[in-house]
């Protein structure tokens, strides 16, 4: 790694990776190649990167880039594709009504893209069919959220974890994950003696490194944190007056949480757990105040995952533990702009700026974008969205920025549901990504700008607008993705709707349509932004919203909310949810016998199209393998640096052996990086049924029932 001429002016520009959102500085060399390094002024990450993120200038070179248009596999020119987009869309419209359309984003594209995709899709071509691999990320925590809060807020900051004296971590290997984020943590240790509890079926490095881990049962977190409600309330640990004062539904939460884990020794019961461990934590939280609970995909991807969301979140309410310096539930996203996404509104369930289907909510969007075609109800989410591809349902799917067929669960049956579409376009930097590769009856592929040739924003996990900057040339004849749209759109006759210019103007008219005058019931407002001009934006220091047009918070953002103990609900207060007992989708049979979890590992991101192109990140795990606990690997004679086959109902996948006490018996853990297109067949989400949780969505991919054999030789 180069290290950056200081004297070389640098662009200060946001890492694409994970949803910590880390500042860099990116220092061209003016021949293709940058030199990187951390922004020591960025709030996020003071200067530091991970090893992703230090490594971006590996992977910025055009070897295997979409540089121009192709239909059907030919070169064609842009106005010969986008005609084939338009013409495409408006026949399928005209034959099969827009809600034969559908469009799947990502939490890779930027805010400004996500906003131009939405306002297409629900106000102008008319179908609610919007959905993104954001789904398969973070949505358990937003229904969660809005279930508690009655918005979707993320209450505090990651300030919240340098000042407390406990980070609970649920689902996240943030070590690895979110690296940086962690190394804050391991700080905090250091410097006040904050302890770090894990609580997730897997060891990992997190778990490794913290005061205490604890290695529950696959699916069983609800019943831990049910546990924790019922121990709190019998230690008169409660917050009494935060609760009536400022809550809802506490009798019933605690009621059924007392049916599911009344006490420690039920509570070891249900999750597997030593009840000294679980004692030791229930102690360890109640006589702490300032507690972060911080959740991420373990416990969102989950066909119960919103529960978990709400068992988590019922513990802060119960304790007044919530807005409060060093303390409040935190949900960790996994993806560079996930919340940008929420904040446009491009997830299914959602239309526009924090609004959804109330008829007022639909009203006012459709007189600011002056929309013909507004839509009035949620339209499909991902997993129901692709299997509505594979009935037929949907005709067109243009997929933006994302590649399902590794990523989303069962992809090889929607690599094959693919070839049946009328028409699939791909936006897409990588020539070579899965989704770019299939092709359907009629295919388009449009090449857009990558990471480092784009602009506009991106808001991570603590609601924190940061930009990203243009620093390379545009290769070949790529485009940002708002400008497709757009071109597109005006196409469709919709040309003075769409005629941005650049990403500040999108922008300004995103942060206009959340603004409300007087309001003061909303959480997502950037009316304080909605008249940036172009030189505020190129200069715009991350900020977290909301950023209201009035008031201390109007210039700079807000750290926290809920402070004062109101929330977003009509009656301003927030509500204690009732969960389930804690059940797997799909238990375990004599034939699949394990239980298949599937995640990241520290140097790739998620189907490695970038993190692929360096060596170093490569070298780290070459090839796709399975963890297995020693006992099991005894009973399947499967031994260590061998291989085995992975199989559930859907299909097989041949891996690398790791025995390791990291896992648990019974479970299996396979990396989600690879698919059977890359050098090495390792697909993981191929497998996974993804049986979605009935409130957010979000598919199971933490548990599968699944076998193992062993394999003499690749
Ligand atoms: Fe990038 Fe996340 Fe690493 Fe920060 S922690 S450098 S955002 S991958």
């Amino acid at each position: 790694q180069p290290a950056p001429d200081l004297a070389a002016p640098a662009v200060k520009t946001t890492c694409p990776y994970c949803g910590v959102g880390c500042g860099v500085l990116a220092t061209p060399d003016g021949q293709g190649g940058v030199a990187i390094a951390g922004d020591p002024e960025h709030p996020a990450n003071f200067g530091r990167l991970c090893s992703k993120g230090s490594a971006l200038g590996e992977t910025v070179d055009l070897g295997d880039r979409l540089l121009a248009p192709t239909v059907d596999g030919q070169t064609v020119s842009w106005e010969g594709a986008l005609g084939t987009v338009a013409g495409g869309l408006r026949r399928i419209a005209e034959q099969h009504g827009p809600d034969a359309i559908a469009f799947y984003l990502s939490g890779q594209i930027l805010t400004e893209d996500y906003y131009v995709a939405n306002k297409l899709a629900k106000g102008f071509l008319g179908t609610p069919h919007v959905d993104t691999n954001s789904r398969l990320c973070m949505s358990s925590a937003v229904a969660a959220h809005r279930r508690a809060f009655g918005s979707d807020t993320v209450p505090g900051c990651y300030e919240d974890l340098d000042e407390a004296d406990l980070i609970v971590l649920v689902g996240s290997n943030a070590a690895w994950c979110h690296p940086i984020l962690f190394r804050r943590m391991v700080d905090a240790r250091a410097k006040r003696g904050t302890k770090i509890v894990t609580v997730d079926p897997r060891r990992t490095q997190t778990g490794e490194e913290a005061d205490l881990h604890l290695g529950l049962q696959p699916g069983t977190d609800s019943a831990l944190f049910s546990g924790l409600l019922a121990y709190l309330a019998g230690q008169a640990k409660l917050d009494g007056r935060f609760i009536e004062e400022h809550t809802a539904g506490f009798e019933g939460a605690l009621e059924r949480a007392r049916q599911i884990a009344p006490d420690a020794a039920a509570t070891a019961r249900a999750t597997g757990l030593a009840e000294a461990d679980v004692q030791a934590f229930f102690e360890l939280f109640a006589r702490t105040k300032r507690v972060v609970t911080a959740f991420s995909q373990g416990a969102n991807q989950s066909a119960q995952g919103t529960d978990k969301g709400n068992a988590i979140i019922n513990c802060h309410l119960a304790t007044g533990r919530i807005g409060q310096p060093g303390m409040g539930p935190l949900s960790l996203t996994g993806q560079p702009n996930a919340m940008g996404g929420r904040e446009v509104g491009g997830l299914a369930n959602m239309l526009a700026a924090h609004m959804h289907f109330a008829p007022e909510e639909v009203d006012r969007v459709r007189r600011f974008w002056k929309a013909p075609n507004i839509i009035t109800g949620e339209g499909m989410k991902a997993v129901a969205l692709f299997e509505a591809i594979e009935r037929g349902k949907i005709k067109a799917l243009w997929v933006i920025g994302t590649n399902p067929l590794v990523s989303m669960p069962r992809a090889d049956r929607i690599r094959e549901a693919i070839k049946g579409l009328d028409l699939y376009v791909v936006s897409e930097a990588v020539a070579t990504s899965d989704s770019a590769r299939a092709t359907g009856q009629k295919t388009v592929l449009l090449p857009a700008l990558a990471w480092g040739e784009k602009d506009g924003t991106v808001t991570n996990s603590e609601r924190r607008i940061s930009r990203q900057r243009a620093f390379l040339k545009a290769p070949g004849q790529a485009r940002a993705d708002w400008a497709i749209l757009c071109d597109v759109a005006r196409r469709l006759g919709h040309g003075e709707d769409f005629a941005y210019n650049s990403a500040v103007e999108i922008f300004r008219e995103h942060a206009a349509l959340s603004a409300f005058e007087n309001d003061g019931t909303r959480d997502f407002d950037l009316g304080g932004l909605a008249e940036i001009d172009r030189r505020a934006y190129d200069v715009h220091l991350p900020m977290q919203w909301p950023v209201p047009k009035r008031g201390p918070d109007a210039k700079k953002g807000r750290a926290r909310l809920f402070a004062d103990g109101r929330f977003y609900t009509f009656d301003q207060r927030a509500r204690f949810v009732a969960v389930q007992p804690p059940a797997l989708a799909q238990p375990v049979t004599a034939e699949r016998p394990l239980v298949l979890n599937t995640g990241r590992i520290r140097d790739h991101w998620h189907t490695m199209t970038r993190t692929g192109k360096s060596q170093r990140l490569s070298a780290h795990r070459a090839v796709p393998f399975v963890e297995i606990h020693p006992d099991d690997a005894a009973r399947y004679r499967l031994s260590d640096g061998g291989f085995a086959r992975v199989a559930t109902d859907l299909g097989s996948a041949i891996l690398e052996v790791t025995v390791t006490d990291a896992v648990l018996p019974g479970s299996i853990f396979v990396p989600m990086h690879w698919s059977d297109m890359t050098a090495s067949d390792g697909r993981a989400a191929a497998l996974a049924r993804g049986i979605p949780d009935p409130v957010s969505g979000q598919p199971e991919l933490k548990a599968t029932p699944a076998s193992v054999e062993a394999v003499a030789y690749r």
